[in-house]
């Protein structure tokens, strides 16, 4: 079986948040953490406004809730485009399935590229509890891809979740591409079984059934319910006492060799991280650690904290 590395994943990004200048006002955001990772990924940028026809600069385009029903509107003109973007994201979305990124990275408020809380206009009153509309597509069409906001990634928690399941998806278009076997499925999932413990408790088990008791002919079809499943599982703010849970598991896979007395010490750096007085990285370097002396390498464990290697920047120092 081929266990090589998978390529870098490809990563799809508001443009304007790398620097180009697309933005309305001609001016950019240029987000200093996609510029820290950017090796470590393969960036596709893209601008549902300038997609759409839209020059730069160009008039602001709002939401507006007309009849219970939403538009895209440029208050200037009046223009109505919420057909053209609405057909705009559909085809784009397929393109970017065919290119098979592993996450999107999205603009926090705009009308187009916000996933949440943005303003939508009713009679002239903004409410913050629209979607942006290509960000609406898209993540209906595809709702197994990792999708977040710029802002999101500031904290290093959801930093790492985001990649994590980014590194996920990546590795799940790897499969792909060499065609799925139930028994390549049952070892998908076995593989990151830890990971998805850390995440939701429940889910090794939901996830096992959907695999053992599915009737689904199509291989490729229970595949993609799988990882669209597997996603919305990782798609959490990750709790403490979950990745205690994994870390203890990970502990009762250690082998034989390790002492009893190492093994409590262990428990008691976990109990620290739950309380509070020690830092995650205690118990992790010393599970690490015994991992790397006994020679074993716990493809599990790889799974729950190295989704890219630890000095890559994505690896929440906490
Ligand atoms: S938020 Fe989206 S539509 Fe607006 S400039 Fe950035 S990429 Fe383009």
């Amino acid at each position: 079986m081929g266990m090589q590395e998978p390529k870098s994943p490809k990563i799809a990004v508001s443009a304007c948040l790398l620097g180009e200048n697309v933005r309305y006002n001609g001016g950019h955001c240029n987000h200093r953490l996609l510029q820290s990772v950017s090796k470590h990924i393969e960036v596709v940028p893209i601008c549902p406004e300038v997609g759409i026809g839209l020059g730069t600069p160009r008039p602001t385009i709002r939401l507006v809730r007309e009849k219970g029903k939403i538009h895209l509107i440029e208050p200037v003109s009046g223009n109505d485009l919420t057909d053209s973007m609405l057909s705009w994201s559909e085809l784009q979305s397929d393109a970017l399935m065919h290119q098979k990124i592993s996450g999107i990275v999205l603009k926090k408020d705009s009308p187009s590229c916000g996933i949440e809380r943005v303003k939508v206009y009713e009679n002239n009153n903004p409410q913050r509890d629209g979607q942006g509309l290509f960000a609406m597509v898209f993540t209906n069409l595809n709702p197994q891809i990792p999708a977040i906001e710029e802002g999101r990634l500031n904290d290093p928690l959801q930093l790492e979740n985001f990649f994590a399941r980014v590194g996920m998806m990546n590795r799940w278009w790897q499969r792909d591409e060499e065609g799925w076997t139930t028994s390549s499925l049952q070892q998908f999932h076995a593989e990151h079984k830890l990971l998805l413990q850390s995440r939701s408790p429940n889910a090794p088990a939901e996830l096992g059934r959907l695999i053992s008791q599915s009737n689904e002919d199509h291989i490729e079809k229970l595949a993609l319910k799988y990882i669209t499943a597997a996603q919305m599982h990782m798609n959490t703010i990750v709790k403490k006492k979950y990745v205690a849970g994994a870390l203890r598991r990970a502990v009762g896979r250690l082998p034989n060799t390790i002492s009893g007395t190492i093994r409590q010490q262990v428990h008691g750096w976990i109990d620290g991280y739950v309380a509070g007085t020690a830092p995650r990285m205690a118990p992790i370097a010393v599970i690490d650690q015994m991992f790397v002396m006994a020679g074993l390498e716990h493809l599990p464990w790889k799974r729950l904290f190295q989704p890219f290697d630890m000095s890559s920047g994505i690896f929440a120092k906490v």
